[in-house]
């Protein structure tokens, strides 16, 4: 989940906040249940989603399982999302590129290209707008609960913060 507040960060056993996890994951050093699944967390996460947002159950696990599959838990390393679209940076041709020809570490290639935003006008609204119905189409959910789960996520991404 989006780590906004102080509350939503989880604790090492020092008392010190997690810089990686949060305080439904992990508290007091240790993972509050040290022995969950991958397949039994997208089941608990797509239940909570399929609620949420009108997505069948089915597609909501998928959907869940796919999202959890790039975090440091279950990936086992740090793998960077798209501060634009959020989509996961898991190989080198999925990041974008700078001028130079580098990639980037903080977008994919379909939002940056030779070190700008493919498409610099877009707002955030044009973004619900772009991405919504595609979610609506891959999820089978309705296109109105689409908007606002994408702009809730788009919310949580560096490059539409206000
Ligand atoms: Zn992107």
């Amino acid at each position: 989940m989006p780590m906004q507040s102080e509350a939503d960060f989880g604790t090492e056993a020092d008392g010190t906040r997690s810089n990686d996890y949060c305080t439904y994951c992990y508290q007091n050093g240790a993972f509050t249940e040290p022995e969950i699944t991958l397949d039994a967390m997208a089941e608990k996460g797509g239940a909570i989603f399929a609620q949420m947002y009108d997505i069948p159950l089915e597609k909501a696990r998928e959907f869940c399982k796919e999202q959890l599959s790039s975090l440091k838990r279950w990936s086992g390393r740090e793998v960077p999302s798209c501060g634009s679209c959020g989509m996961p940076l898991a190989q080198d041709e999925d990041a974008g590129t700078e001028a130079d020809g580098s990639r980037s570490a903080h977008y994919c290639i379909y939002c940056y290209r030779d070190g700008a935003f493919t498409e610099p006008g877009l707002t955030k609204d044009g973004a619900v707008e772009k991405y919504a119905p595609m979610m609506a189409a891959h999820l089978e959910m309705p296109l109105e609960r689409a908007r606002e789960m994408v702009g809730y996520y788009l919310s949580t991404l560096p490059r539409w913060q206000e």
